[in-house]
């Protein structure tokens, strides 16, 4: 677990690089336990706190996120990174990607994420899954719990061969194969607002906590790597968007024990 508490290519509100230290606390809060839903105790011995990076004025994040995930799967780790914005899971995957070949991506979010440029900027949270497909560093990217997409957003999909899994087609359980290594980004704004309001660009008519659990738990692939996006604790009912961010990175972290 390491924390990436970066939130400058926010295009609209800062505030998520608040969130690692409310997701840590959440997890070892007492008002629950620390089983995820399989039985599968998610302790310190399971998920080991890296603690969060350090960023110094000057030097380029980009390329110290990248350094500091290879670091920690130079040593055997698989990533469970906490954010931060968006913009973090760029550098991630690339260090994710040079380790698992043929790398494919589960992406949870309100948005596609795949802007050219966002206001005149390429590292922007709202370009990440853009500056990922045109390096070439995954086989596959599936997004789910879109309903904000724009006709640019979706010509870029169709550019990229994205595979845009919307809400408005959304068909009830639905449960995604993958051949190989598997990455999950999740923005906690794929979630409906009503589950989770503490994100910077609430949108209403996404999935439940409940849906999105499914969705982790039933995927055929092996889970390698996982971020956790875009909480914004300024915007939250307090209590309510941690305990959803822990929960979910209980399941996922499940999802990395039992391959
Ligand atoms: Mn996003
Ligand atoms: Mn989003």
């Amino acid at each position: 677990m390491l924390g990436v508490p970066y939130d400058e290519q926010s295009s609209f509100a800062r505030g998520s690089a608040k969130a690692p230290p409310l997701i840590r606390a959440a997890w070892r809060s007492g008002s629950t336990n620390k089983y995820s839903e399989d039985l599968t105790l998610i302790d310190d011995s399971v998920l080991w706190d890296a603690g969060d990076l350090a960023f110094v004025p000057g030097d380029d994040p980009v390329a110290l996120i990248e350094r500091e995930v290879g670091d920690l799967m130079g040593k055997g780790f698989s990533p469970m990174c906490l954010g931060g914005d968006h913009s973090i899971t760029y550098p991630i995957v690339r260090a994710v990607a040079r380790r698992h070949r043929h790398l494919n991506i589960l992406h949870f979010d309100a948005h596609p994420d795949l802007y050219e440029e966002y206001e005149g900027n390429r590292l922007s949270h709202a370009c990440p899954f853009a500056r990922i497909m045109e390096e070439g560093h995954v086989d596959r990217l599936v997004q789910i719990g879109v309903r904000s997409a724009t006709p640019h957003q979706k010509e870029q999909a169709d550019r990229h061969g994205v595979e845009l899994v919307e809400m408005r087609s959304w068909g009830g359980a639905v449960s995604f194969e993958f051949e190989g290594p598997v990455y999950v980004s999740f923005d906690v704004d794929g979630l409906d607002p009503a589950f989770a309001p503490g994100v910077s660009h609430r949108q209403p008519g996404g999935l439940s906590t409940r849906q999105a659990i499914d969705v982790i738990q039933s995927f055929k692939g092996r889970l390698e790597g996982a971020d956790i996006v875009e909480f914004n604790p300024d915007f939250d009912i307090p209590g309510m968007t941690d305990a959803v961010c822990a929960k979910v990175m209980k399941e996922l972290a499940s999802r990395m024990v039992h391959p």
